[in-house]
């Protein structure tokens, strides 16, 4: 058997085991009743010690170090997956045992403290356990790679080929264009008859009006499913199986219709990868930014568009009469586009958006850089609040412990929510060249916007780095300038003209 076939065996046995795995999570998060909790996670760290010993075994190890040496013998797609494949090899083995386990139990712990400390409103509760996961982030990248700059490696981790040079040029154009723009359509905000967005909704409705939208978007339900979820998500082990759930919230519509669109992006795109890939660890999208890149596409782009509504705002009208009563299709669209000063980065609008995550880039990359001491943290991040969203904080839950990220040692993901974006921004201006763009969604073709999409970036799954793909359907290097023109044309067009 060849060092490839090898690969190709253990891989296969891999699959298995996160199949499984992957279902019993998908599970978890729906459906399994809450005493089933102690039982199943005792059996299930079973399976998923075989399965790290399977990723760590001196065969595995064996096979990928020596197609390292060939790689000149194996063609492109080949090379992709033993790439990728040493890489996440690299990620835990280079690191002992020992504080690997060390570190998971921290995280652990640390997830259930930080909801505690948030709920509480208690900063110093969580600060002994951030200060500790950061002392490992640092100490676990010099372990895999000798570097002055450990922020560029956990940027890599989330999105492969960034660096703090390139985020900084990107988050430079962010703070110089929009903080005073922001500002600007703020001024300008008059009395909106925007009482809608909280009435109540009964949740059955959002239920149905969510199924229409299933079919708007085109999505394959002989290859998918919908739930509920806490907090909405898409889950899939392979092309033939991608799922999505959403959240029914009574008082707030717009979070179930947006959520769904949302995730319907992240769905679609999984469902569209090829399914060569099925077999291969390039089954899935590109990268955190060209995924968040299609969610917010869907959701933004196009769920948010006057031509979506102006063919389906009288469907959700029929559905909620009483709650939509006197509400015009342009009090409805500026309603679901209205910009807001506000606290929290879930909730906030299209445009502050990028604002909240460039407070989280300059604080982790201050981390990293300038060992900034932990408890400085709340203060800085309120001091930049104020600075570019002019609003102060009032307590820990509405600034620093608002996000679940950090106390999971996720340092390097934020950053991919706006280059996500800025990604679906410049998709944007190709599409309109090459499309009727508007003109299908106001004639209710999404599904031709799907397939221009398909062939264009999901087909390939990861077999193409976010580079590349953003390159190949654009035609040039990632450019945040399209992001910056339009936020800036879109919301002059709402509040300014
Ligand atoms: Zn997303």
């Amino acid at each position: 058997m060849s060092d490839f076939e090898t690969f190709k065996e253990i891989q296969k046995q891999m699959k298995a085991y996160q199949l499984v795995l992957g279902i019993a999570s998908w599970d978890s998060n729906t459906e399994a009743p809450k005493d089933a909790f102690p039982y199943r996670s005792e059996m299930l760290s079973i399976i998923s010690g075989e399965h790290f010993s399977l990723m760590t075994s001196e065969k595995y190890k064996k096979t990928i170090n020596s197609l390292m040496e060939q790689l000149d013998d194996l063609n492109n797609q080949q090379q992709r997956e033993i790439k990728k494949a040493k890489k996440s090899l690299d990620k835990i083995d280079k690191i002992p045992k020992s504080e690997y386990v060390e570190y998971s139990r921290l995280v652990n712990m640390a997830q259930r403290v930080w909801e505690e400390a948030k709920e509480k409103d208690d900063f110093e509760k969580f600060k002994p356990y951030l200060e500790k996961i950061i002392k490992y982030q640092k100490k676990m990248v010099r372990y895999r790679e000798d570097t002055d700059n450990p922020y560029n490696v956990l940027l890599d981790d989330f999105e492969e080929g960034m660096t703090m040079e390139k985020y900084d040029a990107f988050f430079d154009k962010v703070k110089t264009e929009l903080v005073p723009f922001v500002q600007e359509i703020l001024a300008a905000k008059g009395e909106e008859n925007d009482a809608f967005i909280h009435k109540k909704y009964p949740k059955d409705k959002q239920k149905m009006f969510v199924e229409y939208l299933l079919d708007v978007f085109d999505y394959n339900l002989d290859r998918g499913l919908l739930k509920e979820s806490v907090h909405p998500f898409t889950w899939n082990t392979h092309s033939k199986d991608v799922r999505l759930t959403v959240r029914y919230m009574e008082n707030f519509v717009f979070s179930s219709i947006f959520a769904a669109i949302h995730e319907l992006g992240h769905a679609i795109y999984e469902q569209q990868v090829d399914e060569m890939f099925d077999m291969t660890n390039l089954k899935s999208g590109a990268s955190m930014g060209i995924h968040e890149s299609q969610s917010r596409f869907y959701e933004n782009v196009i769920g948010r568009s006057y031509e979506f509504w102006s063919v389906h705002y009288t469907k959700l009208k029929n559905t909620f009469p009483d709650q939509l009563k006197n509400v015009s299709l342009d009090d409805f669209h500026r309603g679901i586009n209205r910009v807001e000063e506000s606290f929290i980065r879930v909730e906030a609008d299209e445009l502050t958006y990028p604002l909240h995550i460039l407070i989280r880039y300059e604080i982790e990359r201050a981390i990293f850089n300038d060992d900034v001491s932990v408890d400085d943290l709340p203060e800085l991040w309120n001091k930049k609040m104020k600075e570019y969203l002019n609003i102060d904080v009032d307590k820990p839950s509405n600034g620093i412990l608002q996000d679940v990220h950090w106390s999971g040692g996720a340092f390097g993901y934020f950053p991919t929510y706006a280059l996500g974006s800025a990604y679906a921004a410049q998709i944007y201006y190709t599409i309109k060249e090459e499309l009727d763009f508007e003109e299908l969604i106001e004639q209710d073709k999404i599904k031709k916007i799907n397939e221009w999409l398909k062939e264009k970036i999901h087909c390939f799954g990861s077999s193409l780095t976010p580079e590349e793909i953003i390159k190949k359907v654009t035609g040039e290097p990632f450019n945040p300038d399209y992001y910056i023109r339009y936020l800036k044309e879109k919301y002059t067009d709402l509040y300014l003209n």
